[in-house]
């Protein structure tokens, strides 16, 4: 290895996403459609031929905070937008830590959490989950608190699980402690009532909330992520990010679908409505699923070598899901046509048992 290089870089463990060509993806928790309707798109056109290419983009990205409140109903002053939720966790982590400070995840949790801590020369602290991958609040807040640690990062609902707790679970871990909890609401739109604490972070000083035009927005392209926070959190946030951290052409986008509410409950109904088509299907089969609050369905093998199996032969017929540890495979939900094809593909690899 380089001698210039850091040890802490040299040891830490790349992101893997899944590389090559495949008929179906099903790996990233993305939408799966890749065109909007038709009205919607000429105003997207129309949006980016609006975009003064020769020019920077507003720092503060004030239209797309404000279409994306107008949507939450959020206060303009929470609200810090970033390239994807990725760059604000980034973000997040080196304002609120210093060189060895602790932070605390869970695991199994969105990986990234911990990868930006570790580069920040952080200490991670990992709690594990119960065995049915569940949180226990209250002994993930006498963790924190044992640990002194800084910052608390989860995702809610969780990815890779599925599993969502309720506002007043969240709320109470939050108020018990004084340290700054993250509660990562990327697939909320997907998620039963009554889990989300976004109305909530204005008042309280340690809460922040983080939401992305990934998922069910249908924009991972444009990498447009949000957070919100206190509004002096919020501002400390705009102070060290970068002054164009967001292009203008993902602000226009971004603001543009952000204008068509009806259009994203509609399509987030028909990918609950196919994620649960897939939970039905694997369970009928007799695979253990979970349950799930997202648009992807996490399945547990209780031996180490069929969920690699099923994964190798999914690939060889031209579909991709996520493989993320030895006995686990995260199918997301596709198209209906893609949904259908991955069962019966699936089915097929399944029951051809050695
Ligand atoms: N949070 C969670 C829980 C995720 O699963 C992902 C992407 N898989 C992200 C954040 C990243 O979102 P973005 O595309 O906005 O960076």
């Amino acid at each position: 290895m380089n001698k210039y290089i850091p040890q802490r870089i040299a040891a830490l463990e790349e992101y893997t996403p899944s590389e090559g060509e495949y008929r179906i993806r099903l790996d990233a928790n993305e939408n799966p459609v890749c065109r909007v309707p038709d009205h919607i798109y000429d105003k997207i056109r129309e949006a980016v031929d609006g975009v003064s290419l020769n020019r920077y983009p507003d720092p503060c990205a004030k239209e797309l905070i404000k279409a994306f409140c107008a949507y939450y109903g959020c206060r303009e002053e929470c609200v810090t937008a970033g390239c994807g939720s990725d760059e604000l966790i980034s973000l997040l982590v080196n304002m609120l830590l210093g060189d060895g400070d602790r932070m605390l995840v869970c695991k199994p949790d969105f990986s990234m959490y911990a990868f930006y801590a570790s580069l920040a020369n952080c200490e991670v602290i990992t709690a594990g989950k119960d065995g049915d991958l569940g949180i226990d609040f209250d002994a993930l807040a006498e963790c924190a608190r044992e640990k002194q640690v800084k910052a608390v990062f989860f995702s809610n609902p969780c990815n890779p699980t599925g599993r969502a707790y309720d506002r007043e679970t969240i709320l109470r871990f939050a108020d018990s402690l004084d340290c700054v909890v993250v509660v990562d609401e990327a697939y909320m739109e997907f998620c039963r009532p009554g889990c989300s604490v976004l109305g909530d972070v204005g008042e309280r000083e340690n809460l922040i909330v983080l939401k992305t035009l990934s998922k069910a927005f249908g924009m991972a392209a444009l990498r447009v992520g949000f957070a919100i926070a206190h509004p002096d959190i919020a501002s400390s946030l705009k102070k060290i990010k970068s002054p164009y951290n967001l292009g203008a052409v993902s602000q226009a986008v971004g603001k543009t679908i952000l204008g068509f509410p009806d259009y994203i409950k509609g399509h987030t109904a028909e990918l609950i409505r196919g994620t649960k088509y897939l939970y039905d299907s694997l369970v009928s089969l007799g695979v253990h699923a979970y349950p799930t609050d997202t648009n992807f369905v996490l399945m547990d093998f209780d031996d180490d070598v069929t969920a690699g199996r099923i994964y190798g032969e999914l690939k060889k017929r031209s579909i991709i899901i996520r493989n993320p540890d030895r006995r686990h495979l995260r199918v997301s939900c596709g198209t209906d046509e893609e949904n259908e094809r991955f069962i019966y593909e699936f089915t097929d690899i399944y029951n051809t048992r050695d």
